[in-house]
């Protein structure tokens, strides 16, 4: 993904901007010594570990393990993507994003747009206090048992019956006539004027994770009025499929987000909120799809989807399921709810109050129960091709599960529903038996070797990402590359990297590495504390550290050529080499006069 902004834009960006400023707007910081400190956002804790270096352009908390750079901040506090991250970047460092491959197909969004749906909002908003008819839809809020305080939070609004209400107020020139076309807000008629699209509704304003207002619903007051609920149509700021009404909500109520509720409409999510259950989301007015899982994950670890309890609300869970199962893996956990037939949430928690709704949010069926519940009734156990039957319709599920961790799980579980062994289902679906044990293995393993003393390469790396500026006194990186050891290219490459960018930061370097295998480890050795109070410390252990490496260079390849030795003349070329390999031994030995 990174991939579509280039790299110089992203140095740029980090360059531009302070880590500091951006979190201290978010998170208070305090001086600490030479890095600022505050109570870590990310976890619960009692006193201040998460600490911001201005220099390394870096966070990290010793308590839960965040960390990274001003994007990484972002996206992990705001819950955005990588693109949204930087976007936000942009627009607070006032440099413009380069045109990626993306706004060339779909055409850039006009900023205005959001300009006009703001202001949409406050007319209707306005509109609830002071039109004629706006106590008829106080009236009507307030029998949903809504407070003034909650439908002021989601910015519940009136739109007065009459056909160009908003065009009067919002409209004014052709080009904002033709905005709130584009928006939505107006449907133009053929002779290529305008009238309101939602009239005589309430109106939620559906807002983007950055909390912009994108879309509205609006929902009649009468019930004999047709469509019940209205959404603004698909518009360059509004793409149905994606979005969940209430995300920016909940995250404004809530830092912390335990759990999301996904439910199917806006009053169900706000009727919710109005009992304490702050953390509902709803799609809008489609089936749950792909886009919608990354937006609840990012946000929390379990999810719960509500349904209708009767046959089209099990047949949705049902294909929710078909959505869920590539995307779950150990940290993530999915859960169906089934209301009573002819329940919705709104009516539900109206009638149980608070603590009886979540307790049947917490008894949700697990998404692996609700699928062997439904496999099995599928098919008939004790007929003679039962099994058979069975292994056809799990192997198409499993076909869809990427993660090879509760892929064993549920096949576990399946093998003790219909009690075999596993190793004996395993074999029916013709799977390899990897006991799930195995998977987990090499991630303990690493535990083990982080744990231990730093190998040198590890020391080099951690100085160098705490203190770029060393590579200018490293000499040439390239001669490292005949060292055969684990992460030596991944060395040579940050000392080039540091090399050429003298002004390089520890966030920027990070960037760099986003999308590879090795970004994990190079963010864990940023975060690991390095004990030198002075620079002149530093720079001692980075050089005795390269020293150390010369020296297993140097042998390694003295060794080989003395091999080859022996097996044959070494030839004029090799010979030299030889030569120079001792004398650099012979330097190497004497004591470090530190260059
Ligand atoms: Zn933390």
């Amino acid at each position: 993904m990174a991939g579509r902004i280039p790299q110089h834009f992203i140095d740029e960006l980090l360059n531009r901007i302070d880590i500091v400023d951006l979190i201290d707007s978010r998170v208070p910081l305090r001086k600490a010594g030479r890095d600022f400190q505050a109570r870590c956002p990310f976890h619960e804790e009692k006193s201040p570990s998460f600490t911001v270096s201005q220099t390394k352009q870096f966070y990290h908390c010793f308590g839960c393990g965040a960390h990274g750079s001003a994007i990484s901040f972002l996206m992990e506090y705001d819950h955005l993507d990588f693109i949204e991250a930087i976007k936000e970047l942009a627009d607070k460092a006032g440099i413009a994003l380069p045109s990626t491959e993306e706004e060339h197909t779909h055409k850039a969004v006009d900023k205005d747009l959001y300009g006009v749906m703001e202001e949409a909002c406050n007319f209707y908003r306005q509109q609830l206090r002071s039109h004629a008819d706006g106590p008829k839809a106080v009236e009507y809020l307030k029998g949903r048992g809504l407070t003034g305080q909650i439908a002021n939070d989601f910015g519940i609004g009136f739109a007065p019956p009459g056909w160009d209400s908003l065009l009067k107020t919002a409209g004014g020139s052709r080009q904002r006539e033709a905005q709130l076309a584009t928006t939505g807000m107006a449907i133009t008629k053929e002779d290529g004027r305008h009238y309101d699209r939602f009239r005589n509704r309430i109106m939620f304003p559906i807002r983007d994770r950055r909390g912009r207002i994108i879309a509205f619903g609006g929902r009649v007051i009468d019930n004999n009025d047709t469509p019940k609920y209205l959404n603004s149509p698909e518009s360059p700021l509004f793409h149905k499929g994606k979005e969940l009404y209430g995300l920016y909500e909940a995250r404004q109520a809530q830092r912390q987000i335990d759990r999301l509720l996904v439910v199917e409409g806006y009053m169900d999510v706000v009727a919710l909120a109005q009992h304490g259950i702050c953390y509902a989301v709803a799609t809008l007015g489609t089936a749950l799809t792909t886009d919608h899982i990354a937006p609840l994950y990012r946000t929390t670890q379990e999810v719960v989807f509500c349904f209708d309890g009767d046959r089209a609300g099990r047949d949705a869970a049902w294909k929710a399921l078909d959505i869920m199962l590539p995307e779950l893996n150990e940290g993530r956990t999915a859960r169906f709810m089934f209301l009573a037939d002819g329940e919705d949430p709104d009516t539900l928690v109206r009638k149980v109050g608070q603590e009886a709704f979540e307790l049947e949010v917490k008894n949700a069926v697990p998404l692996s129960t609700f699928l062997l519940d439904n496999l099995l009734q599928q098919v008939d156990m004790g007929a003679i091709d039962g099994r058979a039957r069975l292994v056809e319709l799990v192997r198409p599920k499993l076909a869809k599960i990427s993660n090879a961790v509760f892929r064993h799980m549920l096949i576990n579980a399946l093998a003790t529903r219909i009690h075999i062994n596993a190793q004996e289902l395993l074999q029916l679906l013709g799977e390899k038996s990897a006991p799930v044990n195995q998977t987990k293995r090499p991630r303990q393993q690493q535990h083990n070797i982080e744990s231990r003393k730093l190998s040198p390469i590890r020391t080099a790396i951690t100085l160098l990402l705490n203190h770029p500026s060393l590579a200018q006194s490293a000499g040439d990186p390239q001669r490292y590359l005949q060292l055969a050891e684990p992460g030596i290219r991944l060395l040579v490459e940050l000392l080039e990297l540091a090399l050429n960018n003298p002004h390089i930061n520890c966030g920027t370097i990070l960037e760099r590495w986003r999308d590879r295998p090795e970004g994990k480890h190079l963010s864990k050795l940023a975060s690991a504390p390095v004990y030198h109070t002075t620079d002149e410390g530093l720079e001692m252990e980075f050089h005795d550290t390269l020293r150390l490496l010369d020296r297993q260079r140097v042998e390694q390849e003295h060794e080989r050529l003395r091999r080859k030795s022996e097996t044959g003349p070494l030839s004029q070329e090799e010979k030299r080499k030889f030569t120079q390999l001792l004398s650099e031994k012979h330097a190497l030995a004497q004591p470090s006069n530190n260059r």
